[in-house]
């Protein structure tokens, strides 16, 4: 069997795939099995933010794991409270919770949010507020806490206390808002939901409304954080600061890794044995984000990523068949004439790596993308939006 046979026999099918066997990479530039050449401007869904096998990393990965690869959380690690400094020392927030994916951070803020309030104010207070269109995961309670119907299904019965407001409107936030809130969960950019870029003014009034009623403000920046959209995190764009930080995706390079931070009135809500996983802080995938963010963390590189994104917003607007750019640094929705889903279908074939957010394209590249890659990025979508049209 090849490894499209092996794939679909042995393999759950719950994704789509495109019909491509990725084999090696470099930069942005992936390779199929044939040898075929491929722009990528997807990094994963955001996660290599210095795209493939860049040297720095790679390095600083293969080095941890000739040193010592796994050692379990009973042991202190250099790697992980590293990191952890870094990430605090980053953000001005004072501790850091590891595991290993966005869903887990997610449900780490969720837990976290929950014990505040229980050992403050007891435990009816329990409800948590998340916007509509929001993605947060696939375990039962980050689907429960994504406010979209489409994933209340099936996996019955979901975790209860997740409330759904309508995003950029403060009145419907506030009816939601009551004595048993204990806190509003969002992104300021919703990927999944097509790169909805949240207005500032909302973000502000939640903030402030939250901190009114110590409530917490969780934000999910699980695909928006570690320079994806040209700040080191989106939140800083809105001039907020929350309580509670989720960081998973472009953090550790293309290694599994998610963060949960907290502010100053939560870093001791947890205690020995309310949370933990057996692989969270892994020293490998620590000594890749430590790598990661020595890279992004630096205003020259943020500068860059917000040019490139402007550049290429510029000629994507130029292309014909494109309606309106969604646009944050690096994290682009394209909005089409046409269907996108088919059309991104079209753009793998001639050599573009391009995924979907609901009925947009979505570009992700990774950070370090060069602009020559993206004028051949951009070339190649003209190519087949011109071919899609009849
Ligand atoms: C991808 C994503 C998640 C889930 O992350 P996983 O690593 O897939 O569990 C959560 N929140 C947001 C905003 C995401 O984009």
């Amino acid at each position: 069997m090849n490894t499209k046979e092996k794939d679909l026999t042995y393999i759950m099918h719950t994704y789509g795939r495109y019909d491509v066997a990725l084999c090696r990479g470099k930069g942005a530039v992936a390779y199929d099995e044939d040898g075929k050449r491929y722009i990528d401007v997807s990094s994963g869904i955001g996660v290599n933010s210095l795209g493939y096998c860049d040297d720095g990393w790679a390095e600083a990965v293969s080095a941890q794991a000739h040193t010592l690869q796994h050692m379990s959380n009973y042991f202190y690690s250099a790697q992980a409270s590293d990191l952890a400094e870094t990430l605090c020392k980053l953000t001005g927030l004072a501790k850091v919770c590891f595991g290993n994916s966005g869903a887990e951070a997610n449900e780490c803020a969720i837990k976290i949010a929950r014990k505040y309030s229980f050992d403050k104010f007891g435990a009816d207070r329990n409800e948590i507020v998340t916007l509509k269109n929001s993605f947060h995961g696939r375990t039962v309670t980050t689907l429960s806490a994504t406010g979209q119907e489409v994933f209340h299904n099936f996996f019955f019965p979901f975790t209860q206390g997740f409330r759904y407001a309508e995003p950029n409107d403060i009145d419907a936030l506030r009816a939601l808002v009551g004595d048993k809130t204990c806190a509003v969960m969002l992104e300021v950019v919703q990927g999944e939901g097509g790169v909805n870029i949240l207005d500032i003014d909302y973000v502000q009034a939640v903030a402030r409304l939250c901190a009114d009623k110590d409530i917490l403000l969780i934000i999910d920046e699980v695909q928006t954080g570690v320079g994806r959209t040209g700040r080191l995190f989106a939140h800083e764009h809105y001039g907020v600061k929350p309580d509670l930080m989720t960081v998973a995706k472009g953090l550790g390079g293309g290694l599994p890794i998610g963060v949960c931070l907290c502010g100053e009135k939560l870093k001791d809500v947890m205690s020995p044995s309310t949370h933990g996983t057996t692989f969270g802080a892994n020293p490998v995938v620590c000594a890749g984000a430590n790598y990661v963010l020595s890279r992004v963390a630096d205003d020259d590189f943020l500068r860059a990523v917000e040019e490139k994104g402007a550049c290429l917003e510029q000629k994507l607007l130029q292309l014909d068949g494109v309606k309106h750019v969604r646009r944050l640094g690096l994290m682009v929705g394209i909005e089409i004439d046409g269907d996108a889903h088919e059309i991104a279908a079209k753009c793998v074939k001639n050599g573009l790596l391009i995924i979907t957010a609901k009925d947009l394209l979505r570009m992700l590249p990774p950070l370090t993308i060069t602009h020559d890659e993206l004028d051949e990025a951009v070339l190649i979508l003209e190519k087949t939006l011109k071919e899609n049209t009849p």
